[in-house]
């Protein structure tokens, strides 16, 4: 009779606790806990050089030298599926070392499985270089890039011989043409302007359980791009984006040179989207005089504020 006693107390114990958890589950999450489907870890959030830049000594850069705490990786993505415990990043970045530590801290999975690239600037796939003789000498890790992108590693030195020793597989994409990563996840690069000077620059749109989420780490401005940010914004659950500069003038030099969307300007443009499609945008890939970077900063509160979003290193979206 005791023992009827206790496991009906458990019983109501455990149903109140999953009755009360329900409610607060997010769609975004920074737990611990693994989800049981696909999902997106992000592995960074600055722009390629990283948080602090090297050499500067300005304001923006203090304290993050003085406190690792603060210090923030180049924007990489982890896409993770703990049932078939597969596990691809998109872009290779410098700090690539540490994030593939950290993804193995998290999932417990040591094995890579892929990589997609967006393009050929410093922070999105010199992390290649790991793969090498010197370091990993991986055995053809498949690599997922767009034709001038494979070209660009094919033709030049030292990534064709990643190619040669076939230490990496290069896998051709189409823009606009959907694949399979497996049977759970689904991907679609889509081209968008950047400076291309040595390859085409892609974002990815990532579908998992009918859900999706689109990567934008570089871009040029959005009216250069013949695809409506906002209506695309508008089909998707959310919209990583570029957000490099905070404000014009940022920068003591001329910005048109380097003519990312300003974040300022990107939440003006999104302006008239409902709370709910504000809530889908979260910036990335901050340069380090982006104070968006500084926790409790007024930009921060002010992205907040309007309803937007930023991406957290270490986050994990659920689908
Ligand atoms: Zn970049
Ligand atoms: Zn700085
Ligand atoms: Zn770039």
């Amino acid at each position: 009779m005791k023992n009827i006693l206790l496991i009906s107390v458990v019983f109501l114990f455990s149903c109140t606790s999953q009755k009360e958890e329900a409610p607060i589950a997010e769609k975004t999450s920074t737990e611990e806990e693994i989800p049981n489907t696909a999902y997106v870890m992000v592995l960074g959030i600055a722009q390629d050089a990283g948080y602090p830049q090297m050499n500067c000594k300005k304001e923006c850069c203090k304290q993050a030298w003085k406190n690792p705490d603060l210090q923030r990786t180049t924007s990489c993505l982890a896409i993770v599926d703990p049932i078939s415990k597969e596990q691809w990043i998109i872009d290779a970045t410098p700090n690539i070392k540490e994030q593939l530590q950290l993804l193995k801290q998290k999932t417990g999975t040591e094995k890579l499985d892929g990589i997609l690239l967006t393009h050929a600037h410093m922070g999105h796939y010199t992390g290649l270089m790991h793969f090498g003789r010197e370091v990993m000498g991986t055995d053809n890790l498949p690599v997922f890039v767009m034709p001038k992108m494979k070209n660009f590693l094919e033709e030049n030195g030292p990534w064709s011989q990643l190619v040669k020793l076939e230490n990496i597989n290069i896998k051709a994409l189409k823009s606009d043409s959907t694949f399979r990563l497996n049977e759970r996840i689904k991907i679609k690069p889509f081209l968008v302007p950047h400076r291309d000077e040595f390859s085409e620059t892609v974002g990815y749109e990532i579908m998992i359980n009918n859900k999706s989420l689109i990567f934008i780490p570089d871009i040029d401005k959005w009216e250069k791009w013949e695809t409506d940010i906002s209506e695309l914004i508008k089909k998707v659950d959310y919209a990583f984006l570029d957000a490099t500069f905070y404000k014009n003038g940022e920068l003591k030099r001329d910005m048109s040179e380097i003519p990312h969307p300003f974040v300022k300007e990107s939440m003006g443009l999104f302006s008239d989207l409902t709370e709910t499609d504000k809530q889908k945008v979260h910036f990335i890939h901050f340069n380090h005089t982006n104070p968006l970077l500084i926790e409790g900063s007024t930009a921060q509160k002010e992205v907040f504020e309007k309803g937007f979003n930023l991406v957290k290193e270490g986050q994990m979206i659920r689908f």
